[in-house]
């Protein structure tokens, strides 16, 4: 009988579910929303990519060095781990916006994969070059020492 009573006081309260996404849920104070990045204020140490766990972050280079930041939210944990190791305040940041829903349309996970191999590629070609351009303005630079050097000691030399 007790059990009846309970539940038809059920039938007649208000239902403890919302109609999300048409109604929002609660969302605490220190909700981890999105993560956004303020590219004027970044030193592009890409601390944040070493500390994000699942990857979700991620700088290419082109070939004059500048980096581009890449983030995926639906690869994101919500962990502000990348806030964390910032050592520029306000360069990476967590907003209190909710994540929208990953569309298929946007190939997020196979998408993402490509851009992130073909990012760190980035790098590595940068780097390449960047190694190659040192190492070919050494050469120069101790071609020039030992020409500079050979008309010295020829301009230096007594005539018989
Ligand atoms: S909140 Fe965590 S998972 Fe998301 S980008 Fe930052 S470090 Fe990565
Ligand atoms: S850790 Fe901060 S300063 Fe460094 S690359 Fe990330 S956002 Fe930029």
């Amino acid at each position: 009988m007790n059990s009846f009573i309970s539940a038809l006081g059920n039938l007649l309260k208000k239902p403890v579910t919302v109609k999300y996404p048409f109604e929002q849920t609660y969302k605490p104070d220190d909700y981890r929303g999105l993560i956004g990045f303020e590219e004027s204020l970044c030193i592009w140490c890409r601390r944040c990519e070493a500390a994000c766990p699942p990857g979700a972050i991620v700088f290419s280079q082109d070939m004059e060095g500048k980096q581009t930041y890449h983030y995926n939210r639906a690869v994101c944990i919500y962990c502000h781990e990348c806030v964390r190791s910032c050592p520029k305040e306000g360069a990476i940041f967590q907003t209190a916006e909710p994540a929208p829903c990953a569309l298929k349309a946007e190939n997020i996970n196979n998408g993402w994969n490509k851009l992130f191999d073909e990012a760190i590629e980035s790098r590595e070609l940068y780097a390449a070059e960047k190694k190659r351009k040192t190492a070919e303005k050494a050469a120069a630079d101790k071609a020039a020492a030992a020409a500079k050097k050979a008309a010295e000691d020829k301009a230096g030399e007594t005539p018989q």
